[in-house]
Protein backbone atom coordinates (compact mmCIF):
# COMPACT_ATOMS: atom_id res chain seq x y z
CA UNK A 1 0.00 0.00 0.00
CA UNK A 2 1.85 2.95 -1.00
CA UNK A 3 0.26 5.09 1.89
CA UNK A 4 1.71 3.62 4.50
CA UNK A 5 4.75 4.12 2.54
CA UNK A 6 4.10 8.38 2.07
CA UNK A 7 2.23 8.70 5.32
CA UNK A 8 4.76 9.82 8.41
CA UNK A 9 2.11 7.88 11.27
CA UNK A 10 4.15 9.79 14.21
CA UNK A 11 3.90 12.98 12.10
CA UNK A 12 0.27 12.08 11.55
CA UNK A 13 -0.22 11.07 15.48
CA UNK A 14 0.92 14.31 16.21
CA UNK A 15 -1.63 16.23 14.38
CA UNK A 16 -4.28 14.54 15.35
CA UNK A 17 -3.13 15.18 19.23
CA UNK A 18 -2.84 18.50 18.11
CA UNK A 19 -6.34 18.80 16.47
CA UNK A 20 -8.07 16.95 19.14
CA UNK A 21 -6.41 19.54 21.66
CA UNK A 22 -7.91 22.34 19.45
CA UNK A 23 -10.99 21.10 19.81
CA UNK A 24 -11.44 20.89 23.33
CA UNK A 25 -9.89 24.74 23.14
CA UNK A 26 -12.71 25.84 21.11
CA UNK A 27 -16.08 23.66 21.57
CA UNK A 28 -16.16 24.26 25.92
CA UNK A 29 -20.14 24.21 25.96
CA UNK A 30 -20.09 20.97 24.19
CA UNK A 31 -18.50 19.62 26.59
CA UNK A 32 -19.88 20.50 29.09
CA UNK A 33 -23.62 19.33 27.66
CA UNK A 34 -21.54 16.06 27.22
CA UNK A 35 -20.24 16.10 31.16
CA UNK A 36 -24.19 16.31 31.82
CA UNK A 37 -26.07 14.15 29.19
CA UNK A 38 -23.65 11.67 30.67
CA UNK A 39 -25.77 11.37 33.82
CA UNK A 40 -28.87 10.56 31.83
CA UNK A 41 -27.72 9.47 28.58
CA UNK A 42 -26.14 6.20 27.53
CA UNK A 43 -22.91 7.39 26.84
CA UNK A 44 -23.80 11.01 26.74
CA UNK A 45 -25.80 10.97 23.44
CA UNK A 46 -29.55 10.15 23.28
CA UNK A 47 -28.67 7.70 19.99
CA UNK A 48 -25.10 5.30 20.01
CA UNK A 49 -23.86 6.48 16.89
CA UNK A 50 -23.44 9.80 17.57
CA UNK A 51 -20.32 8.86 19.90
CA UNK A 52 -18.53 8.08 16.74
CA UNK A 53 -17.38 11.42 15.81
CA UNK A 54 -13.46 12.85 15.04
CA UNK A 55 -13.54 14.83 18.07
CA UNK A 56 -13.21 13.73 22.08
CA UNK A 57 -16.95 14.33 22.25
CA UNK A 58 -20.15 15.28 19.69
CA UNK A 59 -20.59 18.93 18.79
CA UNK A 60 -24.25 19.98 20.28
CA UNK A 61 -26.07 21.62 17.88
CA UNK A 62 -27.78 24.69 18.12
CA UNK A 63 -29.87 25.40 14.73
CA UNK A 64 -29.48 24.83 10.99
CA UNK A 65 -30.59 26.10 8.23
CA UNK A 66 -29.64 25.17 4.46
CA UNK A 67 -26.39 23.96 3.51
CA UNK A 68 -25.09 25.46 7.03
CA UNK A 69 -25.21 24.90 10.99
CA UNK A 70 -24.54 26.50 14.36
CA UNK A 71 -23.46 24.67 17.67
CA UNK A 72 -23.96 25.54 20.99
CA UNK A 73 -20.09 26.97 20.88
CA UNK A 74 -21.52 29.28 18.18
CA UNK A 75 -19.32 27.96 15.41
CA UNK A 76 -21.27 27.95 12.10
CA UNK A 77 -20.31 24.92 10.07
CA UNK A 78 -20.71 24.23 6.15
CA UNK A 79 -22.58 20.86 6.68
CA UNK A 80 -21.40 17.99 3.67
CA UNK A 81 -23.00 15.66 5.97
CA UNK A 82 -26.56 16.76 5.89
CA UNK A 83 -27.90 14.35 8.43
CA UNK A 84 -25.74 11.47 6.75
CA UNK A 85 -28.23 12.24 4.07
CA UNK A 86 -32.13 12.83 6.18
CA UNK A 87 -31.25 16.23 5.10
CA UNK A 88 -30.12 15.96 1.85
CA UNK A 89 -32.98 18.70 0.85
CA UNK A 90 -30.81 21.36 3.03
CA UNK A 91 -31.73 22.08 7.01
CA UNK A 92 -35.03 23.15 7.30
CA UNK A 93 -35.79 23.63 3.64
CA UNK A 94 -37.67 27.01 2.85
CA UNK A 95 -39.72 25.48 0.11
CA UNK A 96 -40.94 22.45 1.79
CA UNK A 97 -41.86 24.05 5.43
CA UNK A 98 -44.42 25.68 5.55
CA UNK A 99 -46.41 23.15 4.39
CA UNK A 100 -44.90 20.79 7.03
CA UNK A 101 -45.84 23.46 9.51
CA UNK A 102 -49.43 23.83 8.16
CA UNK A 103 -49.60 20.12 8.90
CA UNK A 104 -48.09 20.46 12.57
CA UNK A 105 -51.14 22.81 13.37
CA UNK A 106 -54.01 21.09 11.83
CA UNK A 107 -53.14 17.50 13.25
CA UNK A 108 -50.23 14.82 12.86
CA UNK A 109 -51.43 11.39 13.35
CA UNK A 110 -55.13 10.03 12.72
CA UNK A 111 -54.29 6.16 11.39
CA UNK A 112 -56.35 7.15 8.40
CA UNK A 113 -54.84 8.39 5.00
CA UNK A 114 -54.78 12.19 3.32
CA UNK A 115 -54.96 12.92 0.44
CA UNK A 116 -51.21 13.91 0.59
CA UNK A 117 -50.86 10.37 0.39
CA UNK A 118 -52.17 9.91 -3.01
CA UNK A 119 -50.93 12.62 -4.48
CA UNK A 120 -47.36 10.76 -3.04
CA UNK A 121 -48.55 7.07 -4.39
CA UNK A 122 -49.11 8.79 -7.58
CA UNK A 123 -45.33 10.69 -7.92
CA UNK A 124 -43.24 7.42 -6.29
CA UNK A 125 -44.63 6.14 -9.17
CA UNK A 126 -43.97 8.71 -11.95
CA UNK A 127 -40.44 8.90 -10.41
CA UNK A 128 -39.37 4.96 -9.80
CA UNK A 129 -41.38 3.48 -12.65
CA UNK A 130 -43.15 1.20 -9.66
CA UNK A 131 -47.10 1.72 -9.64
CA UNK A 132 -47.99 0.50 -6.27
CA UNK A 133 -46.21 2.04 -2.83
CA UNK A 134 -46.53 1.57 1.19
CA UNK A 135 -45.40 3.80 3.69
CA UNK A 136 -42.60 2.83 7.15
CA UNK A 137 -41.29 5.28 9.79
CA UNK A 138 -37.71 4.68 8.78
CA UNK A 139 -35.69 3.17 5.78
CA UNK A 140 -34.43 0.08 8.13
CA UNK A 141 -38.27 -0.70 8.60
CA UNK A 142 -39.14 -0.58 4.49
CA UNK A 143 -36.50 -3.13 4.11
CA UNK A 144 -37.69 -5.33 6.94
CA UNK A 145 -41.22 -5.29 5.49
CA UNK A 146 -40.06 -5.69 2.09
CA UNK A 147 -38.02 -8.43 3.23
CA UNK A 148 -41.05 -9.97 5.15
CA UNK A 149 -43.40 -9.82 2.08
CA UNK A 150 -40.47 -11.31 -0.53
CA UNK A 151 -40.31 -14.11 2.29
CA UNK A 152 -44.18 -14.56 2.40
CA UNK A 153 -44.40 -14.83 -1.67
CA UNK A 154 -41.44 -17.09 -2.14
CA UNK A 155 -41.74 -19.85 1.03
CA UNK A 156 -37.75 -19.73 0.91
CA UNK A 157 -35.23 -19.13 3.68
CA UNK A 158 -32.79 -17.11 2.32
CA UNK A 159 -32.09 -13.24 2.06
CA UNK A 160 -28.87 -11.92 -0.03
CA UNK A 161 -26.86 -9.18 0.90
CA UNK A 162 -23.66 -8.11 -0.62
CA UNK A 163 -20.68 -7.84 1.32
CA UNK A 164 -20.15 -4.90 3.64
CA UNK A 165 -23.49 -3.44 2.30
CA UNK A 166 -25.50 -1.77 4.76
CA UNK A 167 -29.08 -1.37 5.08
CA UNK A 168 -30.32 -0.28 8.71
CA UNK A 169 -30.47 -2.18 11.30
CA UNK A 170 -32.22 -5.16 9.53
CA UNK A 171 -30.63 -8.33 11.45
CA UNK A 172 -30.86 -10.31 7.94
CA UNK A 173 -27.89 -7.94 6.54
CA UNK A 174 -25.34 -8.53 8.91
CA UNK A 175 -23.42 -11.15 7.39
CA UNK A 176 -19.56 -10.55 6.19
CA UNK A 177 -17.28 -12.74 4.23
CA UNK A 178 -13.80 -13.57 5.93
CA UNK A 179 -11.37 -15.22 3.72
CA UNK A 180 -14.47 -16.19 1.38
CA UNK A 181 -16.86 -17.88 4.18
CA UNK A 182 -19.79 -16.26 5.51
CA UNK A 183 -19.70 -15.08 9.71
CA UNK A 184 -21.73 -12.53 11.40
CA UNK A 185 -20.57 -8.37 11.06
CA UNK A 186 -18.47 -7.27 13.51
CA UNK A 187 -20.22 -5.08 15.82
CA UNK A 188 -23.64 -7.09 15.33
CA UNK A 189 -25.21 -6.85 19.16
CA UNK A 190 -27.62 -9.70 20.59
CA UNK A 191 -28.09 -11.06 17.03
CA UNK A 192 -31.61 -13.40 17.54
CA UNK A 193 -29.70 -16.18 15.56
CA UNK A 194 -27.23 -16.81 13.82
CA UNK A 195 -27.11 -14.89 10.61
CA UNK A 196 -25.59 -17.67 8.43
CA UNK A 197 -29.08 -19.47 8.89
CA UNK A 198 -30.73 -16.34 7.29
CA UNK A 199 -28.55 -15.07 5.31
CA UNK A 200 -26.28 -15.39 1.58
CA UNK A 201 -23.50 -12.57 1.18
CA UNK A 202 -21.49 -12.43 -2.10
CA UNK A 203 -19.20 -9.91 -3.01
CA UNK A 204 -20.70 -6.49 -5.23
CA UNK A 205 -19.88 -7.37 -8.68
CA UNK A 206 -19.17 -11.00 -8.89
CA UNK A 207 -21.63 -12.35 -11.14
CA UNK A 208 -20.43 -15.91 -10.89
CA UNK A 209 -20.21 -15.86 -6.81
CA UNK A 210 -24.15 -14.14 -7.31
CA UNK A 211 -24.93 -17.30 -9.99
CA UNK A 212 -23.68 -19.67 -7.61
CA UNK A 213 -25.90 -18.80 -4.43
CA UNK A 214 -29.03 -17.86 -6.12
CA UNK A 215 -29.17 -21.56 -8.04
CA UNK A 216 -30.66 -23.46 -5.20
CA UNK A 217 -33.69 -21.54 -5.54
CA UNK A 218 -33.79 -20.61 -1.53
CA UNK A 219 -33.26 -17.24 -1.45
CA UNK A 220 -36.58 -15.04 -1.45
CA UNK A 221 -34.86 -11.81 -2.02
CA UNK A 222 -31.40 -9.97 -2.84
CA UNK A 223 -31.66 -7.01 -0.82
CA UNK A 224 -28.96 -4.11 -2.82
CA UNK A 225 -28.38 -0.68 -3.28
CA UNK A 226 -27.54 -0.21 -6.88
CA UNK A 227 -24.23 1.44 -6.19
CA UNK A 228 -22.80 0.81 -2.96
CA UNK A 229 -22.42 3.79 -0.71
CA UNK A 230 -21.98 2.75 3.28
CA UNK A 231 -18.43 1.37 2.25
CA UNK A 232 -17.53 4.32 0.56
CA UNK A 233 -19.04 4.89 -3.35
CA UNK A 234 -18.55 1.34 -5.36
CA UNK A 235 -19.92 1.43 -8.78
CA UNK A 236 -21.73 -1.23 -10.44
CA UNK A 237 -19.42 -2.59 -13.38
CA UNK A 238 -21.00 -2.21 -17.14
CA UNK A 239 -23.16 -4.94 -17.13
CA UNK A 240 -23.34 -6.13 -13.28
CA UNK A 241 -26.91 -4.71 -13.01
CA UNK A 242 -28.49 -6.26 -16.22
CA UNK A 243 -26.90 -9.55 -15.18
CA UNK A 244 -28.19 -9.24 -11.61
CA UNK A 245 -31.63 -8.60 -13.31
CA UNK A 246 -31.59 -11.67 -15.38
CA UNK A 247 -30.26 -13.94 -12.63
CA UNK A 248 -32.64 -12.93 -10.14
CA UNK A 249 -35.84 -13.37 -12.67
CA UNK A 250 -34.46 -16.70 -13.62
CA UNK A 251 -33.94 -17.75 -10.53
CA UNK A 252 -37.78 -16.95 -9.13
CA UNK A 253 -35.28 -14.43 -6.51
CA UNK A 254 -37.29 -10.95 -6.05
CA UNK A 255 -34.93 -8.20 -6.81
CA UNK A 256 -35.11 -5.45 -3.82
CA UNK A 257 -32.83 -1.45 -4.57
CA UNK A 258 -32.83 0.00 -1.75
CA UNK A 259 -32.18 3.64 -2.89
CA UNK A 260 -31.94 5.48 0.36
CA UNK A 261 -28.69 6.50 -0.43
CA UNK A 262 -28.52 6.40 -3.78
CA UNK A 263 -31.47 9.29 -4.35
CA UNK A 264 -28.27 11.27 -4.76
CA UNK A 265 -28.37 9.73 -8.54
CA UNK A 266 -31.22 11.61 -9.57
CA UNK A 267 -35.32 12.81 -8.87
CA UNK A 268 -35.63 8.96 -9.20
CA UNK A 269 -32.81 7.82 -7.62
CA UNK A 270 -30.55 5.31 -9.37
CA UNK A 271 -33.33 3.45 -10.98
CA UNK A 272 -35.10 6.58 -12.31
CA UNK A 273 -32.20 7.31 -14.04
CA UNK A 274 -30.67 4.17 -15.60
CA UNK A 275 -34.33 2.99 -15.79
CA UNK A 276 -33.88 -0.08 -13.81
CA UNK A 277 -36.46 -2.73 -13.31
CA UNK A 278 -36.79 -4.19 -9.43
CA UNK A 279 -39.36 -5.54 -7.86
CA UNK A 280 -39.61 -3.71 -4.78
CA UNK A 281 -37.72 -0.30 -4.02
CA UNK A 282 -37.40 0.94 -0.77
CA UNK A 283 -36.42 4.69 -0.23
CA UNK A 284 -36.15 6.78 3.38
CA UNK A 285 -34.09 9.27 4.98
CA UNK A 286 -34.01 12.69 2.37
CA UNK A 287 -37.68 11.83 1.15
CA UNK A 288 -39.21 14.05 3.75
CA UNK A 289 -36.79 16.11 4.55
CA UNK A 290 -35.54 14.69 7.78
CA UNK A 291 -39.04 13.86 9.01
CA UNK A 292 -38.97 9.73 10.04
CA UNK A 293 -41.13 8.06 6.92
CA UNK A 294 -39.92 5.56 4.03
CA UNK A 295 -41.72 3.97 1.42
CA UNK A 296 -41.59 0.63 0.03
CA UNK A 297 -42.91 0.03 -3.85
CA UNK A 298 -43.90 -2.91 -6.07
CA UNK A 299 -44.23 -3.76 -9.65
CA UNK A 300 -47.35 -4.53 -10.99
CA UNK A 301 -46.31 -8.63 -11.22
CA UNK A 302 -45.62 -8.20 -7.46
CA UNK A 303 -48.40 -6.73 -6.19
CA UNK A 304 -50.68 -8.64 -7.97
CA UNK A 305 -49.10 -11.67 -5.98
CA UNK A 306 -49.65 -9.85 -3.35
CA UNK A 307 -53.25 -8.90 -2.96
CA UNK A 308 -55.47 -11.10 -1.26
CA UNK A 309 -52.56 -12.96 0.64
CA UNK A 310 -52.67 -10.84 3.52
CA UNK A 311 -55.35 -11.78 6.27
CA UNK A 312 -57.29 -8.15 7.24
CA UNK A 313 -58.12 -9.29 10.53
CA UNK A 314 -55.12 -10.43 10.59
CA UNK A 315 -53.19 -7.38 9.42
CA UNK A 316 -52.51 -5.35 12.65
CA UNK A 317 -50.58 -8.38 14.19
CA UNK A 318 -48.55 -9.45 10.47
CA UNK A 319 -45.25 -7.96 11.64
CA UNK A 320 -45.16 -5.57 8.87
CA UNK A 321 -46.24 -1.49 9.20
CA UNK A 322 -46.19 0.76 12.89
CA UNK A 323 -49.15 3.06 14.29
CA UNK A 324 -46.89 6.46 13.36
CA UNK A 325 -46.07 5.03 9.61
CA UNK A 326 -48.17 6.75 6.66
CA UNK A 327 -49.42 9.87 8.98
CA UNK A 328 -50.44 13.08 8.00
CA UNK A 329 -47.45 14.69 8.95
CA UNK A 330 -45.33 12.27 7.05
CA UNK A 331 -47.02 12.67 3.89
CA UNK A 332 -47.46 15.81 4.03
CA UNK A 333 -43.23 16.18 4.19
CA UNK A 334 -42.71 14.26 1.38
CA UNK A 335 -45.17 16.06 -0.54
CA UNK A 336 -43.79 18.91 -0.14
CA UNK A 337 -40.01 17.63 -0.49
CA UNK A 338 -41.10 16.05 -3.69
CA UNK A 339 -42.87 18.89 -5.32
CA UNK A 340 -40.50 21.58 -4.14
CA UNK A 341 -37.13 20.43 -2.74
CA UNK A 342 -35.89 17.25 -4.57
CA UNK A 343 -36.85 18.78 -7.53
CA UNK A 344 -35.19 17.90 -11.44
CA UNK A 345 -33.47 21.30 -11.26
CA UNK A 346 -32.07 21.06 -7.81
CA UNK A 347 -30.13 18.28 -9.04
CA UNK A 348 -29.06 19.76 -12.40
CA UNK A 349 -27.74 22.22 -10.07
CA UNK A 350 -26.43 20.11 -7.13
CA UNK A 351 -24.94 17.69 -9.37
CA UNK A 352 -22.91 20.54 -11.06
CA UNK A 353 -21.40 21.72 -7.74
CA UNK A 354 -20.73 18.25 -6.85
CA UNK A 355 -18.80 17.99 -9.97
CA UNK A 356 -16.51 21.00 -8.74
CA UNK A 357 -16.03 19.15 -5.91
CA UNK A 358 -14.82 16.68 -6.99
CA UNK A 359 -12.43 18.92 -9.25
CA UNK A 360 -11.46 20.48 -6.35
CA UNK A 361 -10.49 17.33 -4.05
CA UNK A 362 -8.66 16.17 -7.54
CA UNK A 363 -6.38 19.07 -8.01
CA UNK A 364 -5.30 18.69 -4.81
CA UNK A 365 -4.31 15.01 -5.08
CA UNK A 366 -2.52 16.17 -8.23
CA UNK A 367 -0.95 18.78 -6.94
CA UNK A 368 0.56 16.28 -4.59
CA UNK A 369 1.28 13.33 -6.43
CA UNK A 370 -1.44 11.45 -3.98
CA UNK A 371 -2.42 7.73 -4.49
CA UNK A 372 -5.58 8.69 -3.40
CA UNK A 373 -9.16 8.93 -6.09
CA UNK A 374 -12.39 11.25 -5.47
CA UNK A 375 -15.80 9.06 -6.58
CA UNK A 376 -19.17 10.97 -7.72
CA UNK A 377 -22.69 9.16 -7.59
CA UNK A 378 -24.63 12.16 -8.29
CA UNK A 379 -25.11 14.52 -6.12
CA UNK A 380 -22.90 12.17 -3.18
CA UNK A 381 -19.11 12.40 -3.64
CA UNK A 382 -16.21 10.31 -1.22
CA UNK A 383 -12.62 10.51 -1.36
CA UNK A 384 -10.16 7.19 -1.05
CA UNK A 385 -6.93 7.00 0.16
CA UNK A 386 -5.83 4.26 -2.05
CA UNK A 387 -5.08 4.53 -5.95
CA UNK A 388 -7.97 2.53 -7.85
CA UNK A 389 -12.07 2.18 -7.21
CA UNK A 390 -12.73 -0.85 -4.93
CA UNK A 391 -14.66 -3.42 -6.94
CA UNK A 392 -16.22 -4.77 -4.03
CA UNK A 393 -17.05 -4.14 -0.23
CA UNK A 394 -13.97 -6.44 0.39
CA UNK A 395 -11.74 -4.55 -1.01
CA UNK A 396 -12.88 -1.22 -0.03
CA UNK A 397 -12.71 -2.32 3.81
CA UNK A 398 -9.26 -3.35 3.47
CA UNK A 399 -8.85 0.23 2.19
CA UNK A 400 -9.96 2.09 5.47
CA UNK A 401 -7.37 3.78 7.19
CA UNK A 402 -9.16 4.96 10.74
CA UNK A 403 -6.01 7.48 12.02
CA UNK A 404 -6.06 9.09 8.62
CA UNK A 405 -9.82 9.57 8.12
CA UNK A 406 -10.25 11.01 11.48
CA UNK A 407 -7.31 13.51 10.93
CA UNK A 408 -8.95 14.83 8.33
CA UNK A 409 -12.47 14.39 9.32
CA UNK A 410 -10.91 16.46 12.47
CA UNK A 411 -8.88 19.20 10.68
CA UNK A 412 -12.11 19.94 8.51
CA UNK A 413 -14.63 20.15 11.41
CA UNK A 414 -11.65 22.10 13.35
CA UNK A 415 -12.16 24.87 10.42
CA UNK A 416 -15.81 25.00 10.04
CA UNK A 417 -16.69 21.99 8.13
CA UNK A 418 -18.55 18.68 8.72
CA UNK A 419 -17.80 15.52 6.62
CA UNK A 420 -20.19 12.57 6.94
CA UNK A 421 -18.62 10.40 10.06
CA UNK A 422 -17.43 6.52 9.32
CA UNK A 423 -15.87 7.75 5.87
CA UNK A 424 -14.97 10.30 3.90
CA UNK A 425 -18.39 11.14 1.92
CA UNK A 426 -19.91 15.17 1.29
CA UNK A 427 -23.17 15.60 -0.33
CA UNK A 428 -24.32 18.43 -1.54
CA UNK A 429 -27.60 20.19 -1.14
CA UNK A 430 -29.93 22.65 -2.84
CA UNK A 431 -28.14 25.30 -0.54
CA UNK A 432 -24.71 24.33 -0.77
CA UNK A 433 -22.90 26.93 -2.24
CA UNK A 434 -19.69 27.02 -4.80
CA UNK A 435 -18.19 29.66 -1.57
CA UNK A 436 -18.99 26.49 0.35
CA UNK A 437 -17.26 23.71 -2.13
CA UNK A 438 -13.88 26.27 -2.85
CA UNK A 439 -13.72 26.57 1.23
CA UNK A 440 -13.90 22.51 1.23
CA UNK A 441 -10.55 22.50 -1.06
CA UNK A 442 -9.00 25.03 0.76
CA UNK A 443 -9.41 23.09 3.50
CA UNK A 444 -8.84 20.00 2.23
CA UNK A 445 -5.80 21.46 0.61
CA UNK A 446 -4.07 22.54 3.89
CA UNK A 447 -5.27 19.55 5.93
CA UNK A 448 -2.85 17.67 3.15
CA UNK A 449 0.04 19.94 3.18
CA UNK A 450 -0.06 19.76 6.48
CA UNK A 451 0.36 16.22 6.72
CA UNK A 452 3.32 15.67 4.10
CA UNK A 453 5.30 18.32 6.28
CA UNK A 454 4.67 21.39 4.06
CA UNK A 455 3.01 23.48 6.31
CA UNK A 456 3.33 23.87 9.90
N1 LIG B 1 -30.58 1.80 3.67
C1 LIG B 1 -29.41 2.39 3.44
C2 LIG B 1 -28.74 2.22 2.13
C3 LIG B 1 -28.82 3.15 4.44
O1 LIG B 1 -27.64 3.73 4.22
C4 LIG B 1 -29.48 3.30 5.68
C5 LIG B 1 -28.91 4.11 6.82
N2 LIG B 1 -27.65 4.57 6.70
C6 LIG B 1 -30.70 2.67 5.85
C7 LIG B 1 -31.23 1.92 4.83
C8 LIG B 1 -31.45 2.77 7.14
O2 LIG B 1 -31.94 4.03 7.38
P1 LIG B 1 -32.57 4.36 8.80
O3 LIG B 1 -31.40 4.26 9.77
O4 LIG B 1 -33.07 5.75 8.65
O5 LIG B 1 -33.60 3.37 9.07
Amino acid sequence: NRNVIMINRNRLKELLDKELQLFEETHPRSKELFERAKKSLIDGVPMNWMVKWAGSYPVFVKSGHGAHFTDVDDHRYIDFCLGDTGSMTGHAPESAISAIKERIDNGVTFMLPTEDSVWVGEELSRRFGLPYWQVAISATDANRFALRLARHLTKRKYILVFNYSYHGTVDEAFITLQDGVPIPRHGNIGPQTDVTQTSKVVEFNDIEALEKALAPGDVAAVLAEPAMTNIGIIHPDPGYLEALREITRRTGTILIYDETHTMSAGPGGYTGTYGLKPDMLTVGKAIGAGIPTAVYGFSEELAQRIRGTIDIEGADVGGIGGTLAGNALSMAAMRATLENVLTAEAYDRNISLAKRFCDGVESVIKEHNLPWIVKRLGCRTEYWFRDTPPKNGGEAASAADYELDRYMHLYALNRGILMTPFHNMALISSQTTVEDIDRHTKVFRESVESLLGARV
